[in-house]
């Protein structure tokens, strides 16, 4: 750290309509090629400009290849073996498989060799060549998938946008007709692949709020596309709470210098890498996400299990209305400071009175430290435990 880095930053509060922040999210289109979010785009560009070389340079670019497709069959091998991963890689081998142009089946079931089955699921046993196949026929995919999802997403957007617009009249969520169009308009919604980012995390898709991109899986679209749009497009409703950053000693005296963050998305609270209460976000919006998509399935089921018992399990009950409410909380710095995020409060102090005070702090804690699973145990038996431990 250099001594400038040391000093004090001031850092405030701000709105979401702050003109620095607006103008800095007017600036974050996105950049890049929507097809660079396809596993393996490297591999297929660096052959496509090889193809074009004359064959005494492209001999001198082999080598370049080689450690690409190294990359690619490191990155393929640790999904394979990652348990929130491993069913994208298995389609990606089923998918190759059906795809005569990779190889693949010829490959395993080469003339006069017993077939090798083995080989492909460790991914170290295909050839370069064939992975190679596989990337290309992979990134493919990934464009054809891409042509239509605009069209997609329309579609998804009209029928949330409706929803929502119900959930709003009947009362159900505290939300603004205001803020549902600002964000639907502002959230810039693309393809994503599950096999070069790590979007297991969120189930399949993922919202970054700085940049408010929502990111949906491409191997997500025929299964559950609509859900996983659903799930990150609540993340992106939900309340926040925004930070501007600026240096003390700034080059210029401009909004350049400030970094916005998000210190809160809905209940998740972060500071720099710490984050707390990401279970209870996850719970909470998957919840409201198969409400509104009318589905039952098992995302985040542990999550919404904990959830329930934190509602349920305390000396009074903590109704779920108090949680919706602060999940769709927006910080507010025009009210007079203590007055600016009340619903928080309110189920903060909710919570206080069911339990003891501090006890959601103390029960992520235990989370973090026990895991869920046990977590689930432990208020099922007896929640004292949690404050006994921490
Ligand atoms: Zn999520």
């Amino acid at each position: 750290m250099t001594e400038g880095q040391t000093e004090q930053r001031s850092i405030k509060k701000i709105s979401e309509a702050d003109q620095g922040y607006r103008s800095r999210q007017e600036q974050t289109v996105v950049l890049l090629d929507p097809a660079e979010y396809a596993f393996g785009y490297d591999v297929h560009v660096y052959r496509k400009h090889m193809d074009r070389m004359s064959d005494s340079l492209k001999a001198k670019f082999e080598s370049g290849l080689t450690k690409k497709l190294g990359n690619a069959r490191v990155k393929l091998q640790s999904q394979s073996h990652n348990p929130r991963s491993a069913h994208y890689f298995i389609d990606f081998i089923g998918e190759s498989l059906l795809d005569s142009d990779t190889g693949l089946t010829s490959f395993i079931l080469r003339r006069n060799e017993k077939p090798d089955f083995q080989k492909i699921f460790a991914v170290s046993g295909i050839s370069d060549k064939v992975l190679e196949q596989m990337i290309v026929a992979h990134v493919k995919r990934f464009e054809d998938y891409l042509s239509t999802f605009d069209t997609q997403v329309q579609t998804w957007q009209s029928q949330f946008d409706k929803r929502l617009r119900e959930k709003i009249a009947s009362g159900s969520y505290p939300l603004s007709i205001e803020v549902l169009e600002r964000r639907l308009q502002n959230t810039k919604v693309v393809l994503g692949d599950a096999l070069r980012d790590d979007l297991t995390s969120d189930k399949g898709g993922h919202f970054e709020v700085e940049r408010e991109i929502a990111m949906i899986a491409q191997q997500e679209l025929r299964r559950r596309g609509e859900k996983v749009y659903t799930h990150e497009m609540l993340h992106a409703l939900s309340g926040r709470t925004l930070v501007a950053e600026k240096p003390k000693n700034p080059i210029a005296d401009d909004d350049e210098n400030y970094y916005y963050n998000a210190q809160r998305v809905g209940l998740r609270f972060q500071s720099g890498e710490s984050s707390r209460f990401r279970w209870l976000n996850e719970g909470v919006t998957e919840s409201l996400t198969q409400d509104i998509c009318t589905i039952t399935d098992t995302t985040y089921e542990k999550e919404r299990e904990l959830f329930k018992l934190l509602q349920q399990q305390g000396k009074i009950p903590v109704s779920e209305e108090l949680f919706i409410k602060a999940f769709f909380e927006n910080y507010n710095p025009d009210l007079p400071y203590g007055e600016r995020i009340p619903a928080w409060k309110h189920l903060y102090s909710a919570i206080n009175n069911a339990y003891v005070p501090g006890f959601l702090l103390k029960l992520d804690k235990y989370v973090g430290t026990n895991g869920i699973e046990k977590t689930i145990d432990t208020m099922k038996g007896d929640w004292r435990e949690i404050i006994k431990t921490s």
